[in-house]
């Protein structure tokens, strides 16, 4: 079948299989790219209208025991700065972005045992406590199963784990000591506990290809999460992947607007790591289909040493200036900042 009609099909059927998806990944051309991006754009508006929410990020430890070959946080990276927030400056990151009117708070952080379970749920309850009307996300890497249910009985009520690859020789040849099947066992118990759960993956991954890129989206229909984060991978100087090519932001946004017509009501953030590979990078994701931003709340200090990859934006803006350019971002795209808890469309909107 063509291309075109693939594409038609797959907007009307949320469905595709893993030979189309390749197909219409292989035969993308300016024209189809124009209209799939139009139908995500549609299809995020059927369900969200032109919402984009947003979720107020503290990026609280730079400390990882993982040695992910593409991440610049790797233990193996000897020159990455290593630092932990306070407990209380956790809490002052939060209540900034509460001043700003954030009600959703992403806790992310490096695979960091130092913040152990006790620490964790303390750190939950304060901001709970504090701000009862904040929903708060955890993206700290894996844990135990009971680590993850003491931290939902605490009030943790969204996760994020992206799967990162969805074949398991592409997972096995990127995380050395990592279990592939420890990271689907993760989502899937997240997913039972009752969490809200964020999976997803890189573009441009050394060896990825388009069959694996389908893979990966049709493992995000079959999961059904909540939230589903898309960034292109963009090469650390400071990791084996240094010579790596990386993803385009043109890519990127052919898999964002595939995601949003296989899980249409996802909540999918446009990602800091496309803003950092092209200026207008978060303003094209939002345009084919993303309606999440994510502004960085982290003290201004650390910014520069949470680097995944280099060059992130936004390391400078401190937290109302980060607000008013987001705000503008989105306003100027068509948008409208969404500062509730922005909860996924399946759930009850009150707090
Ligand atoms: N340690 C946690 C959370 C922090 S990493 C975890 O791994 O889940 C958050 C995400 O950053 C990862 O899931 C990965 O997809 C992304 N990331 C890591 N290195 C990157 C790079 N070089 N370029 C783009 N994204 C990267
Ligand atoms: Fe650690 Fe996450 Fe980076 Fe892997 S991606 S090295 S777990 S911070």
């Amino acid at each position: 079948m063509e291309a075109e009609a693939l594409l038609n099909r797959l907007n009307e059927e949320h469905s595709l299989t893993a030979e189309e998806l390749v197909t219409l990944l292989k035969e993308m051309t300016p024209v189809l790219k124009k209209r799939l991006f139009q139908l995500a754009d549609e299809t995020r508006r059927k369900y969200y209208g032109t919402q984009v929410y947003v979720r107020g990020l503290i990026e609280f430890s730079s400390f990882c025991k993982q040695n992910c070959k593409y991440c610049g946080l790797r233990r193996g990276n000897v020159k990455a700065e290593r630092y932990r927030l306070t407990e209380k400056e956790i809490v002052d990151c939060a209540a900034e972005g509460y001043k700003l009117g954030y009600r959703s708070f992403v806790l992310q952080s490096g695979e960091d045992f130092g913040f152990t379970e006790e620490l964790m749920i303390s750190i939950v309850r304060r901001l709970k406590s504090r701000f009862p009307d904040a929903a708060v996300t955890l993206s700290i890497g894996e844990r135990s199963e009971a680590f993850y249910r003491a931290l939902y009985e605490a009030g943790a009520e969204r996760y994020l784990l992206r799967h990162e690859a969805a074949s398991r020789p592409l997972y096995e040849s990127l995380h050395p000591g990592m279990s592939y099947e420890n990271r689907l066992r993760s989502l899937a118990l997240l997913k039972s506990i009752g969490y809200q759960i964020g999976a997803g993956f890189m573009v441009g991954l050394p060896g990825q290809s388009y069959g694996h890129l389908a893979e990966d989206l049709l493992f995000l229909k079959e999961l059904q999460p909540e939230m589903i984060g898309i960034g292109p991978f963009i090469p650390h100087s400071s990791t084996p992947l240094k010579h790596a090519v990386g993803g385009t932001v043109d890519e990127t946004l052919v898999l964002i607007a595939l995601a949003r017509l296989l899980v249409p009501k996802a909540l999918m953030p446009a990602t800091t790591a496309m803003g950092s590979l092209d200026p207008g990078g978060r303003e094209k994701a939002l345009a084919a289909g993303a309606n999440v931003v994510m502004p960085n709340l982290s003290p201004l200090r650390v910014r520069e040493k949470y680097a995944l990859y280099e060059n992130k934006i936004c390391t400078g803006d401190d937290g109302p200036r980060c607000r008013g350019c987001i705000e503008l971002r989105i306003a100027a795209s068509g948008y409208e900042i969404a500062l509730g808890r922005g909860d996924h469309y399946s759930y009850s909107r009150t707090p």
